[in-house]
């Protein structure tokens, strides 16, 4: 008997949890209808399979330095070579310090404050993050 009404506490609970992580609509046809198999997020619908993690991953843009190490805003790198600043006498020697500010759109891609030289744009390319 008393082992029973735990039981339902228990089904209780399972039903608000599943009601609160809810599902995302189906991204073909917008079906509310989605159900999890998985991985994968399954439209009953119009039977469309998707990974949810694998659509976000390609939505985000991932900036990586000369070695392919991912960056991320805030981190510090050091360049790699001397860089010739655009429009004045000024060269980044190389193994100059940066942070990253944030990231940019074009082949200028990082936003850095260069130490000794203040805010520049700077190729991911050129540059190495520094472990810390
Ligand atoms: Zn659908």
């Amino acid at each position: 008997m008393h082992k029973k009404r735990y039981d339902q506490a228990t089904l209780i609970c399972l039903i608000k949890r599943s009601k609160i992580m809810s599902l995302p609509n189906c991204p073909k046809c917008n079906s509310s209808y989605v159900y999890e198999d998985q991985a994968l997020l399954i439209c009953p619908e119009c039977a469309y399979e998707w990974n949810p993690n694998e659509v976000a991953e390609e939505t985000t843009v991932q900036v990586k330095d000369a070695n392919g190490t991912p960056l991320a805003e805030g981190d510090k790198v050091t360049l790699i070579k001397d860089l010739k600043v655009k429009g004045s006498s000024l060269v980044l020697k190389v193994g100059t310090k940066a942070t990253i500010k944030r990231f940019a759109d074009g082949d200028h891609d990082i936003d850095c404050k260069v130490d000794g030289a203040g805010d520049m744009m700077l190729k991911s390319q050129f540059v190495k993050r520094q472990s810390s």
